[in-house]
């Protein structure tokens, strides 16, 4: 197909707004298209030249070299060309008048056609090295002599990366189905081979072969899944039933969703979104060449931040200082990470999609040498609610966001969201509106960095009743290093051998305190707990749960030698916060 028609068709599909009519042009472009160049038109379309989990350079070139191009191409000199942009506000326009200008004297030119377009535009994204943005002009200024104003135009919008024809790619699915399968009442069978194998040009080439084609596309590792998604529920009981009245309830891990894929010693992993991060976490591809007991796998997981000096969860948000890509062990040393795994999609050539998650689950338990860097998201089977509310609680307590319940006879659907996983999960959006001020009562000690003093201390809030002092979380984030030096010399002093008559909590720290030193503590929100006992009796009467009030994600503010341990917060105080968070997540 010669590059002019395919831009006839992208503008025809700009003065379009009705998507099906836009995938009625697309779905005559690829009919229309040599077999050979459907693959190349699908992924221009997108304004890509290869999907993105490849890892492959992209296109982009700034603005200034693309005017250096034009200038070579059309002989106008830059500040001119920048005049006329200011004037239209679009490069592409500026292009296509600019050739139109200087047409007159370049008749005769060879017509582009679509594949030498994408090749050029490959060279482009793949240059590197000292003299790589010259040779980026000087393939440019080569296109742009050959162009007509219209192609031009598009040439120069998608090197800036500005195509935007409005086209996604469900669109370009759905048209492939209507060209090569009949109808787009077939797109089905496209997105299916798409969910296994996400990449729209090598689906379009297999869609041109037609429909068993597209049936039996298998998947296989270094190509990543579309992920399955969980519906969401808030209410126990109803889920519950929705997962079939028995069903395997995990832990939902606060990190980074991982496809972990396996041959022989080769690993990648890919996020969520598809993207290729195996450079940021060399930690778990060692981990998985050694202790995924298989030849080649595909398996899914959750990679959490771990605090080096307590070994507790941190929130997810801390994985996103391994996005550097320079310093990368460094970080790694930083942050820390562990690996949850929770299904396995492939096996040693063996496809499980079709598999219900029961049998899954075996296999990967079977694979799987659980170790302390990687294991298996821990989980129960269920068949009371209030085994799975206990769950949900335990898991709270641990650091996890609540729980993912997975129906027992249910096989996985690539990229869809669905039944067969229900999450229950509370929303924490908000951080706690106050500081809070408890009293230390146990220690735990330091690992790693913080060997020698304490890794996190047990802290408590005050019950005037009753006169005690009743656990409310484990304190590890937030004190600097010199605070960190300075905990034995401010709490040894009160140290005593076992726990103190007036102090209550399920938690066994390595150390007890005599409750006498306050600090003050912020964190992500209030939860229930079942290890902390602060406001244990307010909880069991009022709300019918035998938990505690809990912070979430605590961080050490400041020391609060100016309070006695009977000034700090009581646990009503934080009873009534929690209330108060429940209604304002309602509202
Ligand atoms: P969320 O923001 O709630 O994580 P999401 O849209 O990213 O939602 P969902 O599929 O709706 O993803 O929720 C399940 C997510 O929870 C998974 O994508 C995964 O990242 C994470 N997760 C943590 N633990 C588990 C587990 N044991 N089983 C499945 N998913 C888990």
């Amino acid at each position: 197909m010669l590059y002019k028609d395919l831009c006839r068709y992208y503008q025809r599909l700009e003065a379009e707004t009705g998507k099906i009519a836009m995938m009625k042009i697309l779905s005559d472009c690829f009919k229309k298209a040599d077999p050979e160049e459907v693959d190349k038109i699908a992924y221009l379309t997108l304004g890509k030249l290869w999907p993105d989990w490849k890892g492959m350079p992209e296109l982009g070139i700034g603005e200034k070299l693309t005017m250096r191009a034009i200038s070579r191409a059309t002989g106008v000199d830059v500040k001119k060309i920048e005049d006329i942009y200011k004037r239209k506000g679009d490069l592409g326009e500026t292009a296509a008048f600019l050739v139109s200008q200087k047409r007159m004297m370049t008749l005769f030119q060879k017509e582009l056609e679509v594949k030498d377009v994408y090749e050029a535009f490959k060279k482009i994204a793949l240059a590197s090295g000292p003299g790589a943005m010259d040779m980026k002009v000087r393939i440019l200024t080569g296109l742009l002599v050959s162009a007509s104003p219209i192609e031009a135009k598009y040439i120069i919008r998608t090197v800036l990366g500005k195509l935007r024809l409005g086209v996604g790619e469900a669109t370009i699915l759905a048209a492939l189905a209507d060209a090569f399968l009949g109808s787009d009442k077939y797109k089905d069978i496209v997105e299916e081979a798409y969910n296994k194998h996400p990449d729209i040009g090598y689906i379009a080439k297999l869609a041109v072969k037609g429909r068993e084609a597209l049936e039996h596309v298998k998947i296989e590792p270094g190509v990543p899944v579309r992920p399955m998604l969980a519906e969401r529920l808030s209410d126990p009981a109803e889920i519950l039933m929705k997962a079939g009245g028995k069903a395997y309830a995990e832990y939902k891990y606060d990190g980074e969703r991982a496809q972990i894929h396996k041959k022989g010693d080769k690993i990648w992993i890919y996020s969520r979104r598809l993207e290729n991060i195996t450079y940021q976490y060399p930690d778990v591809v060692e981990w998985a060449k050694k202790y995924i007991d298989a030849k080649e796998a595909i398996v899914e997981g959750e990679i959490v931040a771990i605090d080096p000096d307590t070994g507790d969860f941190r929130p997810f948000q801390e994985l996103m200082h391994r996005k550097r890509k320079y310093d990368i062990h460094k970080v790694m040393e930083e942050i820390p990470v562990k690996v949850f795994l929770f299904d396995v999609l492939y096996l040693n050539g063996r496809e499980f999609l079709k598999k219900p998650y029961a049998e899954r689950r075996k296999i990967l338990e079977s694979i799987i040498k659980p170790n302390e860097n990687i294991t298996l998201a821990q989980g129960r089977l269920i068949e009371k609610v209030e085994e799975l509310e206990k769950l949900f609680l335990e898991a709270v307590s641990n650091g996890c966001e609540g729980l993912v319940v997975k129906n027992l006879s249910e096989i996985y659907v690539a990229g869809t969201r669905g039944w067969r996983w229900i999450k229950y999960k509370r929303d924490y959006k908000s951080e706690m509106a106050d500081t809070v001020d408890l009293v230390v009562i146990g220690g735990f000690h330091g690992r790693g960095r913080r060997s020698g003093t304490y890794g996190a201390l047990l802290v408590a809030a005050y019950n005037p009743d009753k006169d005690c002092f009743e656990s409310v979380c484990k304190v590890g984030s937030g004190f600097t290093d010199a605070d960190l030096a300075e905990l034995p010399r401010i709490l040894d002093k009160y140290k005593i051998p076992t726990k103190p008559k007036n102090v209550v909590t399920e938690m066994e720290p390595d150390v007890w305190f005599e409750p006498k030193v306050v600090m003050e503590v912020i964190g992500a929100e209030l939860t229930l707990s079942p290890v902390h006992r602060a406001a244990f009796d307010l909880v069991r009467e009022r709300l019918k749960k035998p938990a505690g009030i809990a912070i979430r994600f605590p961080r050490f503010v400041r020391w609060r030698p100016d309070k006695a341990p009977t000034d700090a917060t009581t646990s009503k105080e934080l009873f009534e916060m929690y209330l108060r968070q429940l209604k304002k997540l309602k509202e």
